[in-house]
């Protein structure tokens, strides 16, 4: 990913901490855009400088031309009660072989997938694999993505717990790997609307890490009760996909 510099200073007598509040609303909002990844990220004040570095999935993912209302809106705020303009700057890289998102005309199907440690967009592109920028799907809803991102928390939450065994795990992993859970529902309506809004399909990734899987039922979509292997793995991680059910999944390695 990108990291970006984002810093306002302070040229009015504006007060420092009024300041920082208005700041770290315009970062939530930079995400509900889906301009920004992650829910926080390093933020400091030195002098009259307020200063965060948000990751980005795209060098340009702060540009304007992404801004939606709230975005706008706050920007505008900020530089009026301190007198100066919000300073945005690419510091660099994550990883030096980050090659960026995806950049597909026109994506085969789209897959929503998230895990634990995940900051980038819940969104992954099934022809080339890589994540989707929200901000390049049609807005969601009320100019951002919003209940996507609900999902994504609900879904890390879930993923965590099961991660650290010692609280809820068994439920967690219900929760993921079940495709009536709540977490699963919420998901695959999410699916459906982007799929309306895109004319793309969108696949649900469910979770699969039954112990001592039956290869029986494992090989058929939990969902319509038809076989769903795939003749070849795809992307060299999914193992199942009903194109009828919209759902994806891997072969259970707790064996
Ligand atoms: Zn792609
Ligand atoms: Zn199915």
């Amino acid at each position: 990913m990108y990291v970006q510099k984002v810093s306002l200073e302070i040229k009015s007598d504006a007060a420092i901490d009024e300041v920082v509040d208005a700041f770290i609303v315009l970062l939530n909002f930079y995400r509900g855009s889906g301009q920004k990844q992650g829910k926080i990220e390093s933020q400091y004040v030195s002098g009259n400088t307020v200063t965060a570095y948000p990751f980005t999935l795209e060098c340009d993912s702060l540009d304007k031309s992404h801004n939606n209302f709230y975005v706008n809106r706050q920007i505008e705020k900020l530089e009026t009660i301190c007198q100066s303009d919000v300073q945005i700057t690419t510091i660099g890289k994550s990883h030096d072989d980050y090659t960026g998102p995806c950049t597909c005309h026109k994506p085969e199907f789209y897959i929503l997938k998230t895990d634990y440690i995940s900051i980038d967009s819940p969104v992954t592109c099934g022809s080339c694999n890589h994540r989707v920028p929200l901000y390049r799907l049609p807005v969601y809803e009320d100019h951002g993505y919003m209940p996507i991102l609900s999902w994504e928390t609900n879904y890390v939450s879930c993923d965590s717990l099961q991660m650290n065994c010692e609280v809820g795990e068994q439920w967690a992993t219900r929760q993921m790997q079940d495709v009536r859970s709540q977490l699963s529902k919420q998901g695959i309506t999410i699916c459906h609307t982007i799929e309306q809004l895109t004319a793309i399909p969108t696949y649900y990734y469910l979770y699969n890490y039954r112990r001592r899987p039956n290869k029986v039922t494992q090989n058929h979509c939990p969902n319509c009760k038809q076989p769903w292997s795939l003749k070849k793995r795809l992307h060299r991680f999914y193992d199942f996909k009903c194109d009828f059910c919209r759902l994806i999944s891997t072969v259970s390695l707790n064996t």
